[in-house]
């Protein structure tokens, strides 16, 4: 375990032989910890409809300039028989927060997922009620992911307004919870480099993923979308110290935390050290920023799980959260053929169960 002040050295580290040291310690935590197999959750996005306005995200109601779909029960039922047939361990149903995926509807594809097959499911879905969750989880699903993004409250408010409806009362963290209680196993995490972040603020939010216990922890860079809120802010030039809205965060380069590549690895490593048992992913997002060797990257500094694509290539060009997108113009079954190479390339195994997270107990 490692203390705030130490977390904090390492965010702000750049000298290589000690980052040699980070990688190298963090490959050995992962190593004893989880061993050399590779999970892979093949991730289906089903919907990019959303109710919520978050200011960094593609696919957010604010945005009246995209294509929407919600694939039907049959198209999620042919994508689960792919992930079956490349010997997945976990099917990933992810989608912006969206009510037109009804309590029943998906608890009725749980149900047929598991009655056909032997994949964990996890969902990813967002702020639901917790009837939704307690539904899903009696149909048997898994896991539920669900990013706190910042730890940063005032910074949170501002990129994620709360619904009118719910206020501030049932934040995240209250549902991450409550979806402990119900059983799942729970998978949060943050950005990197959001527009106002801070080097503390980032080190308490990965203090917190040890606190919280997470069963998952997935980060990777803020991306900018131009046509987001956010994404505008970010494009003003990086010396401009900005007084953003009505908040007096600083963006000043001293405190903001960079989006940047060497900055993931970082947060992904210390997250192994803090989290020895956890399930952390090498992401979509890091993959993006280094398309070439990101994911290989992550996987060896602390990295034990990838999710590869399984969405149909005319919807995936749609889910677009951010831009250019690692895997967009893929299929399926190019995303498993290159995701089986890279894991040959570092030398590790690929999970052949449905790889849920193992106890030190
Ligand atoms: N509606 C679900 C799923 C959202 S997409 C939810 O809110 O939980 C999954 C994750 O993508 C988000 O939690 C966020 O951390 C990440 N994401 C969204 N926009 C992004 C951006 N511009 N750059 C990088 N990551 C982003």
């Amino acid at each position: 375990m490692l203390d705030n002040i130490e977390v904090i050295q390492w965010l702000h580290t750049s000298d290589i032989m000690q980052l040699g040291s980070l990688w190298k310690r963090a490959d050995q935590v992962r190593k004893e910890n989880v061993g050399d197999e590779v999970h892979f959750r093949g991730l289906l996005e089903i919907s990019n409809h959303c109710c919520r306005n978050c200011s960094y995200c593609g696919i957010s109601a604010l945005r009246h300039d995209i294509f929407r779909y919600r694939m039907s029960m049959e198209e999620i039922l042919e994508c689960v028989k792919q992930a079956k047939k490349f010997n997945y361990g976990t099917i990933v149903m992810q989608a912006g927060e969206d009510y037109g995926l009804t309590q029943d509807f998906i608890a009725n594809i749980i149900c047929h997922i598991k009655q056909e097959t032997s994949l964990a499911v996890t969902l990813s879905l967002g702020e639901r009620p917790y009837a939704d969750l307690l539904a899903w989880k009696r149909a048997g699903a898994d896991r539920y992911l669900l990013r706190f993004e910042t730890s940063d409250t005032e910074l949170y408010k501002m990129i994620h307004p709360a619904l009118p409806t719910t206020g501030l009362k049932r934040d995240r963290f209250v549902i991450l919870r409550e979806l402990k209680e119900l059983g799942y196993e729970v998978g949060s995490g943050v950005m990197i480099g959001i527009p106002g972040q801070s080097y503390e603020s980032l080190a308490q939010d990965i203090q917190i993923f040890a606190k919280l216990d997470l069963d998952m922890i997935g980060v990777g860079p803020y991306l900018p979308d131009p046509k987001t809120p956010l994404g505008k802010q970010f494009s003003l030039k990086k010396q401009d110290v900005i007084a953003m809205q009505d908040t007096n965060i600083d963006l000043s380069q001293q405190t903001q935390v960079p989006n940047s590549e060497l900055m993931t690895y970082k947060v992904i490593a210390l997250a192994r050290l803090m989290c020895p048992d956890a399930n952390i992913p090498s992401t979509t997002a890091l993959a993006t920023l280094n398309k070439t060797q990101g994911r290989e990257l992550g996987l060896m500094r602390g990295a034990n799980v990838v999710m590869p694509n399984i969405t149909p290539t005319r919807y995936r060009v749609h889910y677009t959260i951010y831009p250019n997108k690692a895997c967009l113009a893929d299929n399926a079954e190019a995303c498993h053929q290159c995701m089986l190479k890279r894991i040959e390339l570092v030398n590790r195994k690929v999970g052949q169960k449905q790889g849920g997270r193992r106890k030190l107990v």
